[in-house]
This record gives C-alpha cells, sequence and structure tokens, in this order.
C-alpha cells in the first residue's frame, strides 16, 4: 500500500513494528496484519512478527515449567 505521510511525502506503508508492508493504520500507527474483535465493525491492526515471538515465549517458559 502506498500512502501519503505527514510530511507529505510519498511511501510505502510499514509495519511499525517489523518493517513489512502495512495492510491497516489503527491508532495512528500501521500494522502488517488485521484481526477483527467481535465483527468486522472492529478491525485492529496488529503486528504478526510481534504477536509471534510473544507466543514462541509463552511457549518456552511454559515447556519449562
Ligand atoms: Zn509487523
Amino acid at each position: 500500500m502506498t500512502i501519503i505521510k505527514e510530511d507529505k511525502r510519498v511511501g510505502p506503508a510499514i509495519c511499525c513494528k517489523c518493517g513489512d508492508d502495512a495492510k491497516i493504520n489503527h491508532g495512528g500507527k500501521w500494522y502488517c496484519a488485521i484481526e477483527s474483535d467481535m465483527g468486522v465493525m472492529n478491525l485492529k491492526g496488529f503486528c504478526i512478527k510481534e504477536r509471534k515471538n510473544k507466543n514462541d515465549k509463552e511457549k518456552k517458559f511454559k515447556q519449562s515449567n
């Protein structure tokens, strides 16, 4: 996706977390993935890579217990 940024330059929208192509602007920040919270009216952006890292950490924590 190409966007016009706040400084009026045109460029690709990239995820604020991982730098991949962004798909949605949520709360003023761009994210590479979209999820819906209770239906399509509540679309939210999130970073796939950030979430994956978090899940990996939780898995490791559970395995060590
Ligand atoms: Zn991302």
